[in-house]
């Protein structure tokens, strides 16, 4: 079963174009869904948190404080890589788990992640695939989506890598800009996928 990464920036069209796929009956990891269900259920991990960055980590219910843990970490890289270097593994580890899950006859799977070049995941994928989109897109659909400003958006996409350092360590790029056909071009990607595996 072939492991395909995705990424892109933020507002680049990932998680849409993981919904096409699995219309295609492609079975989808989301990275960073599963990280911030594991900051709340994973107890080893939810341990090592409160270790590193103090009880008041987590309120009374179990809940992230998620306040807390952001003033350490925003605008720390020290504090960020910490943080990090709990978080990361333990979605490695969930990721191993949810893929023995998959049926075998399953050809290839996908794991979206916004930091798939950054975290070290894509070096587990046999494939990547990245969403580029235009940086004046990503600004409206995000600001439309979440309700934020340009600025607070901009600030996001500041601590990704940019395009063009992650397109030389991507295999396959999807353009998600107004002229090009989503769906064609994951069809296209699908086809080739079923055939890597077909040999
Ligand atoms: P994030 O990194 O912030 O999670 P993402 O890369 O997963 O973002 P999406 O959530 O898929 O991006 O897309 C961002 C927003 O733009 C969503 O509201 C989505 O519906 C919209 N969008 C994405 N692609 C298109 C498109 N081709 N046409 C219209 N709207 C789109």
């Amino acid at each position: 079963m072939l492991k395909i990464g995705i990424t892109g920036g933020i507002g680049s069209g990932k998680t849409t174009i993981c919904k096409i796929f699995e219309v295609l009956g492609t079975p989808v990891f989301y990275a960073d869904k599963v990280a911030r269900q594991i900051m709340v259920e994973d107890a080893v991990l939810i341990e090592a948190v409160k270790d590193t960055f103090g009880q008041e980590s987590y309120f009374d219910n179990g809940a992230l404080n998620n306040k807390h843990v952001a003033a350490i970490v925003f605008n720390n890289t020290a504090e960020l890589e910490k943080l990090n270097a709990l978080v990361h593994p333990a979605v490695f580890r969930a990721f191993d788990s949810w893929i023995e899950q998959v049926p075998q006859h399953i050809p290839y799977v996908l794991k979206e992640a916004a930091l798939l070049f950054e975290s070290g995941s894509y070096k587990m994928c046999d494939q990547s695939i990245l969403v580029i989109a235009p940086e004046v897109l990503k600004l409206r659909r995000v600001t439309e989506r979440d309700g934020i400003t340009d600025d607070q958006v901009r600030a996001r996409m500041d601590k990704q890598f940019t395009d063009e350092e992650k397109r030389l360590m991507a295999d396959h790029i999807i353009h998600n800009n107004e002229q090009r056909s989503l769906i064609a071009q994951v069809i296209e990607l699908h086809r080739a996928f079923l055939k890597t595996t077909a040999i």
